[in-house]
């Protein structure tokens, strides 16, 4: 193992005791829609290395690359129920082969099919964390992907980085590496500017940094820049180390140790609590609250949101659903736990708390959103 000083990023690996590695269809996957066992071998001693000393689980894609051959699509575009049912057959495939390369390096693969409302809803995301933990517990590997078959179209995670992400905050990991294609963030997309340059090292995900992100993928991966984003917010703001890194190179877990070339996103060093880091990655906010300027610097000093301080309304949510919080520009600040039905929501929005029981009655409450409800995003970037 190299060896790396604590302010190189690649230590973040080094020192990881729980690490999630999530791995693109086009790096399990030739075009020939065979696994690419040769490469995989060479991954999984880098697994065994890391398995002797930490817990280790993967999010593998693949299951409809490795379905579409055998059940006779060929490579064209798919309709939805046509990816699933290739999942539904390759997912089998796929399972078999993580077996066999993990198996032969003496490593028990464990597989494990999630959708968006297991990590989505509060019962079954400890439902399935207690699994993983037990699976952890008797040192087998996770190999886990979306229950593409199940899925359907409005509670589909879409991309597996996402679902790393969650996976990642859900076991508590302190790394997730995100192999694939590209081998990191540039400063804009490579494909549009010779000029761009590899971003090393991200300290806080700001507006400058997502603005980098082009929304470019290869033909086989669903997931651009765009939701590998997604994933450092969700994976960082639980205190979750997370790197993007290319898979196209043999042993790709040593090279990326001894420092190769990859885009770290450090963690938030004050990771919030189990409960907000389940809010803050809930993918599906089912309507976004506006905030006055007050209640901004309100909510960032720690308060609960007021009704007072809240002057749009969007979206068709109910009370306990996850809400986005935004600033008067339309930028996301966190996310809560609304209090209020929408329709509610809308009667109180800019009253003051006193005047609440005459429009809402035996509803009202004092608060939008309460504090302990809340997970709030990293700050915007400061005024330079
Ligand atoms: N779950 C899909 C599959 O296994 C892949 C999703 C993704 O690549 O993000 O084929």
């Amino acid at each position: 193992m190299a060896a790396v000083s604590p302010l190189e990023p690649a230590s973040f690996l080094a020192r990881a005791k729980r690490i999630v590695v999530k791995l693109g269809s086009a790096l399990l996957v030739g075009a020939d829609g065979a696994p690419r066992r040769a490469w995989l071998e060479t991954l999984a001693e880098d697994l065994a290395a890391l398995h002797a000393r930490a817990d280790v689980l993967i999010v593998s894609s693949g299951a409809i690359a490795m379905g579409r051959g055998p059940i006779g699509y060929g490579t064209r575009a798919l309709r939805l129920e046509e990816s699933q049912a290739a999942a539904a057959v390759g997912q089998i495939a796929l399972a078999a082969e993580w077996a066999t390369v993990l198996g032969a390096q003496g490593m028990r693969a464990a597989q494990v099919l999630l959708t968006v409302r297991d990590t989505e809803e509060r019962r079954a995301y400890l439902n399935a964390r207690t699994t993983l933990a037990e699976l952890l517990r008797a040192r087998c590997v996770p190999v886990i992907n979306e229950n593409d078959t199940i899925a359907t179209n409005e509670i589909r995670y879409g991309d597996n980085d996402r679902l790393a992400a969650r996976v990642a905050t859900m076991i508590s990991a302190d790394c997730l590496v995100l192999f694939s294609d590209v081998d990191g963030l540039y400063t804009a997309p490579p494909a549009d500017d010779p000029d761009a340059r590899l971003i090393e090292s991200v300290p806080r995900l700001t507006e400058e940094i997502y603005a980098m992100a082009g929304d470019a993928g290869s033909a086989l991966s669903r997931g651009g820049m765009k939701t590998k984003l997604d994933a450092a917010r969700i994976a960082t703001e639980a205190g979750v180390a997370m790197a993007i890194a290319s898979g196209r190179v043999d042993h790709p877990l040593t090279a990326l140790e001894a420092g190769g070339r990859a885009t770290w996103f450090h963690p938030r060093t004050d990771p919030v609590t189990a409960r907000k880091v389940w809010i803050s990655g809930s993918l599906q906010a089912a309507g976004s609250l506006t905030l006055d300027d007050g209640a901004v610097a309100a909510v960032q000093r720690g308060r609960s949101l007021l009704p007072a301080g809240v002057r749009a309304v969007s979206g068709d949510f109910c009370r306990g659903d996850a809400v986005r919080l935004v600033d008067s520009e339309g930028r996301e600040i966190g996310r809560g736990l609304v209090a209020y039905d929408a329709s509610d929501a809308r009667l109180i929005a800019g009253q003051k708390t006193h005047s609440l029981p005459a429009i809402v009655g035996a509803r009202a409450r004092a608060t939008m959103v309460h504090r302990d409800d809340m997970a709030l995003h990293f700050a915007p970037p400061e005024a330079p």
